[in-house]
């Protein structure tokens, strides 16, 4: 399944749920988004500390859900944000592990143009 694919039914579920998915680009309902991303983020996060996978694979989920309802109700079209994004990580240097384990960034990095991509759906500054 595609990013697409998955927002697409996360779009399908909030209407059917009447949850908003805005057609304009813009922040919106931050505080109700901040409480439900912190609250999948923290059942994950003990998810992960007690390893119990079960728990990890619903959270993750969770997070991608809600992930992309932000993104609906931001009016923001996160598939070829999400291109981009992969696009930069691309550029990234293989084995260039942090000593916390993260991939660095690396000489060749090239940072994701997120301006460009919010402003083809109607973004401005
Ligand atoms: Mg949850």
């Amino acid at each position: 399944m595609s990013l697409n694919d998955a927002q697409l039914r996360v779009w399908s579920w909030r209407l059917r749920m009447a949850l908003p998915v805005n057609g304009s680009v813009a922040v919106r309902n931050r505080g109700l988004h901040i409480d439900l991303l912190r609250e999948e983020l923290d059942e994950t996060t003990a998810a992960l500390s007690a390893g119990d996978v079960v728990g990890v694979a619903d959270g993750l989920a969770d997070l991608i859900v809600v992930a992309l309802g932000v993104a609906a109700d931001c009016g923001i079209d996160l598939s070829p944000v999400f291109d981009e994004v992969m696009k930069s990580n691309a550029t990234k240097t293989p084995g260039n592990l942090r000593p916390d384990g993260k991939l660095g960034k690396g000489d060749a990095f090239v940072r994701p143009d997120l301006e460009t991509v919010l402003a083809k759906q109607g973004w401005k500054r």
